[in-house]
């Protein structure tokens, strides 16, 4: 006999985005203005978290954008070889949006906007960025 089970539990509660966990990524950038003392280009790597490859990507185009460094590779640190997996690499630094200061975000100091994913390495940033982007009126 079929019980029917396949009842919709907790169907009030489910919110109507799906929240996507953050994965940790793992990118490798290649240096090549970092080559004065040696003729071959500086390999980096990062790592960070990023909820799917699409956010992954961005964070990772403008950083090499910025620094322009080459993008060699990224990829989940999970689907890594196991000799990445065991290691622990720095984080990918953050650039403020507003004055192009790179920053390490052990405390970034995101926008005050929901919908605006920007990072700023001080208030001072914030606040023109703020007024520059969202007009905010009082
Ligand atoms: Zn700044
Ligand atoms: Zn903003």
């Amino acid at each position: 006999m079929e019980s029917k089970k396949r009842k919709n539990i907790r169907s009030e509660n489910k919110p109507e985005k799906e929240v996507i966990p953050s994965e940790k990524w793992l990118v490798s950038f290649k240096n090549h203005h970092n080559s004065r003392a040696s003729l071959f280009p500086r390999i980096i790597i990062r790592q960070f978290y990023a909820q799917g490859y699409y956010e992954a990507y961005d964070m990772i185009r403008s950083y090499a954008e910025k620094l322009s460094l080459e993008i060699m590779w990224f990829k989940e640190k999970r689907n890594c070889s196991n000799l990445f997996i065991s290691k622990t690499f720095p984080l990918l630094e953050s650039i403020c949006i507003y004055c192009n200061r790179i920053f390490n975000d052990l405390e970034p100091i995101p926008c005050l906007k929901d919908d605006c994913i920007h990072m700023f390495c001080s208030t001072y940033c914030l606040e023109k960025h703020i007024r520059l982007k969202h007009c905010v009126k009082k």
